[in-house]
């Protein structure tokens, strides 16, 4: 049989001082209905600590109200009038300051002593009352146990979770791994950490970590701790199924996020190899979890060899970033729009769209890499690339050939909350000297979960500001109609799924043809994504759609093509 699990064995010699004050002056509360019990008592110890006297339990309760957390002990007897020992107990552990002052009960019937101790009493003074230094003694070990355990609990544990620090939860772990334990270790993350965080702040961010921290405490045995902010390791005794912690943590997540679909991601590594060191344990529970952070149907995954290689992969490429970067192994490529209104297509603007054109890798499509950085942040940089790029096209465009055709470009529902970009995009415009109307900005609604309000206001602002709006993915899934009419909107993209399934049926094709419309009512300009071939262009065409991106008329090609497709069919 395995021993139970006690992460307090070790305490000792992990290395802090905990010597207590000894020449501090501690307060006692003293409960007891009989005057005489109270002055024998009293005359034990008035000398070495000041006393606070209370007749009954109610009395005390109203005495601790006002001294409260300065009370290092308590003598309590059980038998009193009003409100007995046993009562006054229960009603002390409600009250969180009061809670954990240590409670010496006073009492004359044995069978008391040990309901006593049940009833969260720490030590027991018979009456009559034995010889007065045995009772100091008592009194003082009492003292000074209650309060070195309380200073061990305030360094080992994070004030936000409840979970112990680093070096603790290190030790411990440690030391768990040199017994034969069967231990699984369990990485919590908030899926979408830095959106979350950007549209909820810092001190929602902790109140979540807190209510994990407060579950995972209630869940059962375990040793946590929170790390880099966002993650919360947990290692605990084998379990078979995780589904109620999952399903617990979850609801509580979606509680206070009102249900806007934020949620949690749990990696698990299962039945833990005691030859691993620490940190790669830690590494394979987060290996698992990495191939579900942006699946929205999956909130737990499990440690398997596969995993690692992929991990290992996307651990090259964000360390590959800065340097790429810089050497500016990134690309912007420009996938050509075409205005089919009249009786031949006119090149009318482009989607600015990133390519990686890795050292080792090779050509990197985003699809890889922007979930990536969305995750971790790095996107905002490499969006503002994007954009600066672009601002040098359009510049060049209307210096060099006098062509003024509006190029888009994605932004990500990261960068979409960043206070930071306004400032940005209108310090390229002026760099650059371009009209603003000529830079269009791509968003999706997916970018706020449930939290269109904000969405809508931060659209809002860049329409405001001269900004033309594209509504990306239109159709996509995440669409919703309502939005449609409060948001500022210019262009609607309708998303390439709809345009593939207007072959499959008849009712997808009037799904489209009805989409074009409701955006010409909007006066909404629209259009298609993804188109490949003539019978699309001339189903559209016929719809009403304004304008037409896909392979048909080109692939995403280099800047310099496309500045030189521009010139060849729009230069005077
Ligand atoms: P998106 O914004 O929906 O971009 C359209 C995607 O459809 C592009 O894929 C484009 O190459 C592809 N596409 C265009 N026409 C056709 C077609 O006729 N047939 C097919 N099968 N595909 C077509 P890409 O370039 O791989 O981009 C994927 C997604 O990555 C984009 O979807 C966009 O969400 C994101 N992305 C691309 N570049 C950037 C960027 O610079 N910043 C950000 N934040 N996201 C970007
Ligand atoms: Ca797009
Ligand atoms: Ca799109």
């Amino acid at each position: 049989m395995r021993a139970p699990f006690r992460a307090h064995d070790k305490i000792k010699s992990v290395k802090f001082d905990f010597s207590l004050d000894k020449n501090k002056r501690r307060k006692i509360l003293i409960v007891e209905d009989e005057e005489l019990n109270r002055e024998i008592l009293s005359s034990f110890l008035e000398e070495d600590y000041d006393l606070l006297l209370a007749g009954n339990g109610e009395e005390a309760l109203k005495v601790l109200s006002e001294e409260g957390a300065d009370v290092s002990l308590i003598l309590l007897d059980v038998v009193m009038p009003v409100m007995d020992g046993f009562a006054f107990m229960r009603k002390q552990k409600e009250i969180p300051a009061i809670a954990d002052i240590p409670v010496i009960v006073l009492t004359s019937e044995a069978k008391l002593e040990i309901e006593s101790l049940h009833g969260g009493a720490i030590d027991f003074i018979k009456k009559p009352y034995e010889a007065p230094e045995a009772i100091r003694a008592r009194i003082w070990r009492i003292i000074e146990l209650s309060e070195s355990a309380l200073m061990i609990r305030q360094t080992s544990t994070d004030d936000v979770t409840g979970l112990y620090t680093g070096k603790y939860f290190d030790y411990y772990v440690k030391s768990r791994l040199e017994s034969d334990a069967d231990l699984d270790m369990v990485v919590i993350r908030i899926a979408d950490y830095s959106i979350t965080r950007e549209l909820y702040g810092d001190a929602f961010m902790e109140q979540i970590q807190h209510a994990i921290g407060r579950e995972l405490l209630s869940f059962g045995h375990g040793i946590g701790t929170r790390r880099d902010e966002d993650l919360i390791f947990w290692c605990c005794d084998h379990i078979e199924d995780y589904g109620p912690l999952v399903k617990r943590l979850g609801e509580m997540v979606r509680e206070a996020c009102h249900d806007d679909g934020r949620h949690l991601k749990f990696g698990v590594y299962t039945h833990i190899d005691h030859n691993l060191d620490l940190h790669t344990i830690i590494d394979h529970a987060k290996d698992s979890y990495a191939g579900i952070l942006h699946d929205r149907t999956k909130s737990i995954a499990f440690f398997d060899g596969f995993v690692h290689d992929r991990i290992v992969f996307n651990e090259k490429l964000v360390q590959g970033f800065d340097r790429s970067l810089r050497n500016e192994e990134f690309k912007v490529f420009y996938q050509p729009k075409y205005d089919v209104r009249g009786d031949k297509p006119v090149l009318a603007g482009a989607e600015a769209l990133i390519r990686w054109a890795h050292p080792e890798f090779g050509m990197i499509s985003p699809g890889v890499f922007i979930p990536l950085f969305e995750e971790n942040g790095l996107i905002r940089h490499l969006d503002r690339f994007v954009y600066q790029k672009v601002a040098a096209m359009l510049r060049r465009l209307d210096r060099e050939l006098g062509v003024k055709i509006p190029i888009s470009v994605n932004v990500s529902r990261v960068e979409i909350f960043d206070h930071g970009l306004r400032e940005f995009l209108n310090g390229i415009i002026a760099d650059e000297g371009i009209d603003k109307d000529t830079l269009h900005l791509e968003v999706t609604e997916s970018a706020a979960g449930n939290n269109a309000d904000e969405l809508i206001r931060v659209v809002n602002e860049f329409h405001e500001d001269g900004y033309r709006i594209e509504l990306d993915d239109f159709g996509s899934g995440y669409s919703s109609l309502t939005i449609l009419g409060d948001l500022a909107l210019d262009v609607m993209k309708i998303d390439m799924q709809l345009i593939r399934g207007m072959a499959k049926s008849e009712k997808n094709a009037r799904l489209v043809q009805s989409i074009i419309g409701i955006g010409k009512t909007m006066g909404l300009m629209s259009t298609a994504e993804g188109v490949e071939n003539a019978d699309q262009v001339q189903v559209l065409k016929d719809y009403g759609v304004d304008l037409i991106q896909g392979y048909y008329f080109s692939k995403p090609i280099p800047g310099d093509e496309f500045f030189d497709k521009a010139k060849k069919e729009l230069a005077a």
